[in-house]
This record gives structure tokens, sequence and C-alpha cells, in this order.
């Protein structure tokens, strides 16, 4: 951290583009100048405070808890030397955003660097048997056919239709409403648009139980990551394909932990002329 106004009380801000002022409570100290003052830094507001100050602004960002980061966090929670994820671990659905996926801020010059393992994910079952994704295609398509030869052949054409949906169907996620196409302009573009209309109003377990003969393989898909909603509801097929995604990326894992995201976005904006204060609830 560059200048840390130390205890300090933000005055009110006065609109406009008038910079907010943090003055010093000690006396005769100069009166720090901001454009922004930011509640929290948790990583969606690390995020915004760091595109800001890339755009010039300068950001005062004022924690609550005695470390940035919310839920996107590590800490030496059980055993010295063992670093856990307090909340958030899977980087897969930021792994597509802009910020990462076209690296926007390059945010490894600020000391973050991912892992892609392979093996990406095992499930063991209470049979004794077992379902092992690896980055290699051939490889993973063989653990479903262990199971059924058809599964096999259903995985890989699974990935080969969906590949052709993906770049669609993230541009939408990453593209706040009102501002882009929405997802039914864009699959009405898609030369199977109609049917993958109809998929994704399906539910995710329809998907699955038509495509796969096998619980095994079935089960693998709906808890491979877990899905984020009941997977029999309406509206849930794009769930299906969740572990698809992870198939060619991998499941990345910051080195250090989840919260190396949220220590590499505060020495951004630090480096952009940003100051983060911790401790410093905001009351009004
Ligand atoms: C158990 C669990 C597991 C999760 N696993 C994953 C996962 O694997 N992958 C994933 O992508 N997501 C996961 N999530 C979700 C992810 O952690 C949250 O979506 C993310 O942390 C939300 O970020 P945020 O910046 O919006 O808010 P938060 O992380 O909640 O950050 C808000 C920050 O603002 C501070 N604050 C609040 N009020 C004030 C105030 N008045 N004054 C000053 N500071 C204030 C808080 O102290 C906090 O630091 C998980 C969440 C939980 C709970």
């Amino acid at each position: 951290m560059k200048e840390k106004p130390g205890p300090g009380r933000c005055a009110s801000s006065r609109g406009g583009s008038t910079p907010t002022e943090l003055r010093s409570e000690m006396q005769g100290a100069m009166p720090e100048r901001f454009d922004i003052v930011v509640a929290g830094a948790g990583h969606n507001s690390l995020i915004a405070a760091a595109y800001l100050a890339k755009a010039g602004y300068r950001c005062l960002m004022l924690e609550g808890r005695p470390t940035v980061g919310g839920g996107v966090k590590s800490a030496h929670l059980t055993l010295r030397g063992f670093t856990h994820d307090v909340c958030s671990s899977a980087h897969n659905g930021i792994h597509g955003n802009p910020i990462l996926r076209d690296n926007e801020l390059k945010l490894g010059d600020y000391g973050l660097e991912y892992i892609y393992p392979d093996p990406v994910f095992h499930m063991p079952f209470s049979d004794g048997s077992y379902l092992t994704q690896w980055r290699d295609l051939e490889r993973t398509c063989e653990e479903f056919a262990k199971f059924s030869k058809k599964d096999g052949f259903a995985y890989r054409r699974m990935i080969a239709e969906y590949e052709t949906v993906k770049p669609l169907l993230n541009a939408v996620t990453f593209t706040p409403i009102g501002l882009g196409k929405s997802i039914n302009d864009r699959l009405a573009e898609h030369p199977r648009g109609k049917l993958w209309q109809r998929r994704l109003a399906m539910s995710a377990w329809e998907i699955l139980r038509d495509t796969f003969e096998d619980d095994h393989c079935r089960a693998f898909m709906m808890g491979c990551p877990y899905s984020l909603q009941p997977v029999q509801d309406p509206m849930t097929g794009r769930a299906a394909y969740i572990p698809l995604h992870q198939q060619r990326e991998s499941r990345p894992l910051p080195k250090g932990g989840s919260g190396a995201l949220t220590e590499a976005l505060s020495r951004f904006i630090e480096a952009h002329g940003g100051v983060i204060l911790a401790n410093k609830w905001i009351k009004r």
C-alpha cells in the first residue's frame, strides 16, 4: 500500500465528478482526495474498483473486516501450513469472464497464477467403481465406456454439439442485460437454435436421463460439479452441460488458494493509485 491515510472518515460525496475527500484525523495532514469510495472489498467490488482504477479514477476501498476478499479468501483454518479456501473455491465460472479470458487486467503481473489439474474430476461410487474426467477427451470417453459403450459415444457427441453453442452462451453470460442480444436472439442465428432453445427449457435431469443409459454416468454428469439448482426443475437444461466446460479447461485453481485472486486485484488497485483500508465498517 503506497499511502495509508490512517484512521480517517469519509466526508460526504459532493456528487458529480467532484472527488470525495478523506480527511485525516491527524492534525495538519493534507486531505487525501478520491474520485470513488467503494464499500466492502469482496471480489465483486475489487473487480469494479480495479476497472475504475485502470480508467484513471482514484478509488478508496473501505473493508469492514480485517482482511480483504469477502468470500474469496484463503486462510489457515485447521493445521499450521495448510491453506483452506474460506468460501469460494471453484474458478471455472470467472475464467469465462473477460477479466481472465482476455487477460484484461494482466493479473499475472500482480501475482495471480493458475494451476490446471489433470485429472480434472474423480468420482468414486459406493459399489467400488469410479469415473475420472481427464483433460484428454479420448481417455474420458473410455471412462464412460467402462460403464456403457453407448454412453462413451454419447459423451463425445454431447461435447461436440455443445461446443457449437458454447461461445454464444458464454457471450450471453457476460453481457449485461440490455447491452447486447438476448439468448433467444442469438440462438435464432444458430442452425440448430430451436433444438437448443428446447434443451435449455428442459430440466438437466431430462437431458441426462435421455442422453445416458447408465446411472453412474448420469450421476457423474449431475454431480460434477454440483448443479446450482435442483436438476429436476424446468429450465435447468444448461446445467447438464456444466461438466463439459471443465473437460478442456480443467478446474483452474489459483496457486496459493482462492484468495490469490482478491490479493492480486488489491495489488492492481494499489498500483493504480487506489487505497484499501481494512477494519473500516461503513455505517451510513
Ligand atoms: C460456502 C460458500 C462456498 C462458495 N463456493 C464458491 C465457489 O466454489 N465458486 C464461486 O464462484 N463462488 C462460490 N461461493 C460464492 C462466492 O463466495 C460469493 O459469490 C462471492 O464471495 C460474492 O462476492 P461479493 O464481492 O459480492 O461479496 P462478499 O464476498 O460477501 O464481499 C463483501 C465484502 O464487503 C464487506 N462489507 C459488507 N458490508 C460492509 C460495510 N458496511 N462496510 C465495510 N465493508 C463491508 C464484507 O466484509 C466483505 O468483505 C461460495 C460461497 C459460500 C458462502
